[in-house]
Order: structure tokens, then C-alpha cells, then sequence
């Protein structure tokens, strides 16, 4: 027995096989399904849009950890915005210089569904150097000014409650929440799907931070097959890695490497058009 569920959204939709649900529950802001898929692996759909399959939810996770990471160099406090799966902070969790692992998540129920159900995307939490707070990360970035190096916004879509982590106020909110030198990285949508919201984003970094770019990541399960990070700084160029990973970690990535790091920056005409390079 199988079953189809569709991501339909933005005018366009994703279907993928179920063998198996694992768990359907409402929250107080989203409703949260896990299921087995046929092909895929693991699904994680939050209202509805897909946040993760285990088919290559690794291209995701690494691009959004190590490409702002690496571009820093050394970051010693990182926060993650959302990113309640797990999935980015184990990434970053693989690093041992960090002293400060914090994630802000809008919402425990999703933290708890991962850890129940996705033990591979929540094996993060159990380092010891973490700290999980469950906040609005709009408003949490403002109890924080210059203290962290790297800010991770791992956010879901802005039509829910992640529609605060796309403004420009909470691009100056985390700006205020950096040391000098630090560097944020945000999920910054598809610019096939969503052009005017990657654009509204970029130019939000760009009223902020001295130097912003945008890194493209090849995800066949989202739609479009496409997503993206914007990383921004106002003290480093973030094109080339500060310091590239060492044997042991590319041994363990699958996506992330200094090529990769800087082809995600490539940018067809089209992309060039809508965000103005
Ligand atoms: N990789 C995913 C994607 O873009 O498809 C995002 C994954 S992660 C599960 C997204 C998380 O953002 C969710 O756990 C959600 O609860 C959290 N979130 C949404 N709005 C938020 C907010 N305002 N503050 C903090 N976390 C938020």
C-alpha cells in the first residue's frame, strides 16, 4: 500500500511515494508529517512544504553550515534561526572549535518530532555544546548584540511564522547580534519559484551588510530542484572559503568542498536580472 503527497504551493507542486506514516500532529504554528517514502528515504513536510528528504537532504544541511562557516574561518559562537530537524546543526556540530552551539526554534514540537522520529537529523542536539531556546528568533536576535560570529537562518517559507526572518529589520537585528567579523548565512528561497522574495531578501542583507552574495544549492525534493543561501558580512568577501576543510571533513561531506563553495556563487543571467549584480 502507497500513497502521494503533493507540496502544492507558489503555483507549482512536488509529489513524492509513501510506503509509511510515522507521524501527523498539529502544533500551536504548523502542522508537522514525517513519512517513509518509497524512493526518498525520510520526508519532513511542515504545512504542507517540504523541509527535507533523506535522499539528499546532505546537499541542504552541508551548503547551509559549511559554506557561511568556512567562509568565516573560525567561528567561535554560531546560532541557528529554526532549523528544528537537526539537520544543520549537526553539520556544524561536526566542527571542534565552536564553543557556542545555540538554535533558536519558534517551535519545541518540531525539535521534539525530530528527535522521536529522525534520530540521523537530531544526533546534533546531543552535543554538549548546545543550547536549544525556543523563541521567535526575531525576537531573541535582539537579547544577543555582538556576540555571535556565525548566524545560521535555517527558516521555513515567509508565509508563516517564518515571514519575520525575512525583513529588513531582522537583517539589522542580526547584524547588531555580531562580533566584528562575523558572518550570517540565511535560506534564501529559489530564484526560479520565488523571485520577488529573493530579491525583497538580498536587498534587505544588501541595506545591512557591506558585502552580500548569493550561493546557489542543487536539491532535486524542493521545488525546482533548486534553493539558496545568502551569506553576508561586512568584513569579509565570502566567495573563496577562509580556510578549507581538512581530509577528516571531506571525508564526511558529501556536497560541501572548496569547488562547490565557489561555483554555488556562479550566476546565470537570469538570477544576475533579479537580484542586480
Ligand atoms: N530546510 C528547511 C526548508 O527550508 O525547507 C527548513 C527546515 S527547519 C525544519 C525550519 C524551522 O524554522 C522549523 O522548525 C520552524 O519551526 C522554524 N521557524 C519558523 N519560523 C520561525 C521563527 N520566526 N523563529 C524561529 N524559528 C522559526
Amino acid at each position: 500500500m502507497s500513497f502521494w503527497v503533493t507540496e502544492a504551493a507558489n503555483g507549482y507542486g512536488q509529489t513524492i511515494e509513501v510506503t509509511r506514516e510515522l507521524c501527523v500532529r498539529q502544533s500551536k504554528f504548523q502542522k508537522i508529517e514525517v513519512y517513509e517514502t518509497r524512493k526518498l528515504g525520510k520526508l519532513l513536510m511542515l504545512d504542507g512544504i517540504i523541509q527535507f528528504t533523506s535522499f539528499d537532504e546532505f546537499a541542504y544541511q552541508e551548503m547551509m553550515a559549511h559554506l557561511p562557516y568556512y567562509a568565516h574561518g573560525n567561528p567561535d559562537k554560531i546560532l541557528v534561526i529554526g532549523g528544528g530537524d537537526g539537520g544543520v546543526l549537526r553539520e556544524l556540530a561536526r566542527h571542534k572549535e565552536p564553543t557556542v552551539l545555540d538554535l533558536c526554534d519558534i517551535d519545541a514540537e518540531v525539535i521534539r518530532t525530530a528527535k522521536e522520529f529522525l534520530p540521523e537529523m537530531s544526533c546534533g542536539f546531543d552535543d554538549p555544546r548546545v543550547t536549544i531556546y525556543i523563541e521567535d528568533g526575531s525576537k531573541f536576535i535582539k537579547s544577543r548584540p555582538g556576540y555571535y560570529d556565525l548566524i545560521i537562518v535555517d527558516s521555513t517559507d515567509p508565509g508563516g511564522p517564518g515571514a519575520p526572518l525575512f525583513g529588513a529589520e531582522f537583517y539589522a537585528d542580526m547584524k547588531r547580534a555580531l562580533r566584528p567579523g562575523g558572518v550570517i548565512g540565511t535560506q534564501a528561497e529559489s530564484p526560479w519559484l520565488l523571485p520577488d522574495v529573493v530579491k525583497s531578501l538580498v536587498d534587505a542583507a544588501r541595506s545591512n551588510f557591506r558585502y552580500v552574495d548569493y550561493a546557489a544549492i542543487s536539491v532535486p525534493t524542493y521545488p525546482t530542484g533548486m534553493i539558496a543561501c545568502c551569506v553576508a558580512s561586512d568584513d569579509r568577501i565570502l566567495t573563496e572559503p577562509a580556510v578549507l576543510p581538512d581530509e577528516e571533513m571531506l571525508e564526511v561531506f558529501r556536497y560541501y568542498n572548496a569547488e562547490t563553495h565557489r561555483a554555488a556563487f556562479a550566476k546565470p543571467q537570469f538570477v544576475r536580472q533579479i537580484l542586480g549584480f
